[in-house]
């Protein structure tokens, strides 16, 4: 199969030769230094501050976002929540979970947060931002610097999770002055799921210092104790883990983060030039270089997801809810190159000629 969706994605050959390695045992020095590696790269990698701590969590990237909430925020927080689509509603339903209060900004659908929008919370007691800077269920791309400037302003926590952002789009946590950023092991990173990382400012570290959590598995406070050397409070998925050092460690050698997003910009570049004579429409109003959200004027998105699948071995990714028929995604990330582009709008080309788009 051919795989377009938003993750898990295609793996290089590297990455996944490690996965059908035996998995070695991990309480030695050989794996500390990998996991300390992995720190010191995704740090470069999001040029996060010196002072900043990198922890992996072995769950999908949502055990990142609760755990981030429920060790840096408490009942005393009121945050704002940027609620633009099914990834920005998740963190609403953790504060809801751990009792965290806060105010929903809901941008419609396909739409950006615009300075305008925040003015009515400015300077009303809010510690904290939380924002999935690409809202991966609609495509929107947020704007993470003017997001930054306001939460400089009222001193707020900024929280980013940037999930399927992380090597796609340029990311500057020092920059934009966020004090977390999120990412997981099966977008960008194009390895298995089942890891997510989460880097965490000096602001974030004191906060998790000072809060007493109630959790054994997301504890942040015994995840950094052990990380300091290179550990993990519990056992970690160690094959995953490695494939990220692989990764990471060939990101480096081939020029870094803003390399590789060059990569998928050109990816998503040929495939916006490729699809001009189709009936689909962009839906969003700023988008990332990660995927590209079409609205099909002629079929049922889910249809169309469904053809590709059964008939010409591909996939792309549908949506849930009240944007299945509307809208469906096409993921640039991933091992995959501008002949895989090719096929897919062979693919689509073939189903217009057949009537069925
Ligand atoms: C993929 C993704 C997640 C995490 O989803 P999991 O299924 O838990 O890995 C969270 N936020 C965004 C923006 C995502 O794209």
């Amino acid at each position: 199969m051919l795989n377009f969706t938003v993750g898990p994605v295609m793996s290089d050959q590297e990455t996944l030769a490690i996965g059908g390695e035996q998995v070695p045992y991990f309480r030695t020095q050989e794996f500390s230094n990998i996991m300390l590696e992995n720190e010191v790269l995704m740090k470069e990698f999001v040029n996060a501050p010196d002072s900043a701590k990198v922890v992996f969590i072995t769950g999908s990237g949502t055990a990142s976002m609760e755990a981030a909430v429920m060790n840096v925020f408490t009942s005393s927080d009121k945050l704002l929540v940027v609620d633009g689509g099914s990834f920005g509603h998740r963190f609403t339903e953790i504060c809801d979970i751990h009792h965290i209060p806060y105010t929903a900004i809901t941008p419609k659908k396909g739409h950006v947060v615009t300075p305008e929008m925040l003015m009515e919370y400015d300077q009303k007691g809010y510690t904290g931002l939380l924002v999935n800077i690409h809202e991966t269920s609609t495509g929107v791309y947020y704007d993470a610097a003017m997001l930054g400037d306001f939460c400089r302003r009222n001193n707020l926590i900024y929280v980013i999770d940037a999930i399927s952002s992380f090597l796609a789009d340029p990311l500057d946590m020092s920059d934009v002055g966020a004090d977390i950023v999120i990412t997981g092991s099966q977008k960008v990173l194009a390895c298995a799921p089942g890891i997510s990382v989460i880097v965490l400012s000096e602001k974030a570290l004191d906060r998790i210092e000072n809060n007493e959590t109630k959790t054994m598995y997301l504890d942040l406070k015994s995840a950094l104790k052990n990380a300091e050397r290179g550990q993990t409070p519990f056992t970690p998925a160690v094959g995953i883990l490695r494939q990220i050092n692989a990764r990471l460690r060939r990101i480096k050698h081939n020029g870094g983060a803003s390399t590789e997003i060059a990569k998928i910009k050109r990816q998503a570049e040929d495939f916006r030039n490729k699809i001009k004579g189709l009936p689909f429409e962009i839906v969003s109003e700023s988008i990332s270089n990660a995927l590209t959200p079409l609205h099909p004027t002629t079929a049922s998105a889910y249809d169309i997801f469904i053809q590709l699948k059964d008939n010409y071995g591909i996939w792309i990714c549908p949506n849930g809810g009240d944007m299945k028929d509307t809208i469906f995604r096409v993921g640039h990330f991933g091992a995959q190159t501008c002949e895989d582009n090719d096929t897919l709008i062979a693919a689509f080309s073939d189903m217009q000629k057949k009537g069925i788009i």
